[in-house]
């Protein structure tokens, strides 16, 4: 997608400040983190959101939640962390190409506002 701003950040046409980086995949910090740690995890791959996915990405799909734990392991997050993934309109989803937030290092609230 030309104008998409995460596969700019997946090309590196865009700086990030990157966590983990694999052909798959990629986690950078948050611009705008709302917790002391907060990362965003992207498929390269363009896909718009949740709903986008298709049966052709189950493994990459399988791949991403995999690899949250470690990725966790890697920031330090051993006492938990919160997975967020919003969706849409109703969800807050503001860029439009799939991504995991993965937020820790504070007590999260529940239920989310
Ligand atoms: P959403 O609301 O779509 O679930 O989350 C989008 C997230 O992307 C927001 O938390 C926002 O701060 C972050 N974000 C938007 N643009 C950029 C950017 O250019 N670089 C980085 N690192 N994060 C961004
Ligand atoms: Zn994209």
């Amino acid at each position: 997608m030309d104008n998409c701003i995460f596969c700019k950040i997946a090309k590196g046409e865009i700086p990030s400040n990157k966590v983990y980086e694999d052909d798959d995949l990629l986690v950078f910090h948050d611009l705008e983190p709302q917790a002391p740690v907060h990362v965003l995890m992207i498929p390269k791959k363009h896909i718009p959101s949740l709903n986008g996915l298709m049966e052709e990405d189950q493994a990459l799909a399988g791949k991403l939640l995999v690899k949250v734990k470690e990725v966790a392991e890697l920031l330090g997050l051993e006492n938990g962390y919160r997975l967020v993934v919003n969706c849409g309109e109703d969800g807050l989803q503001t860029v439009l190409h799939l991504h995991l937030h993965i937020l820790g290092k504070r007590k999260m609230t529940w239920p989310p506002g």
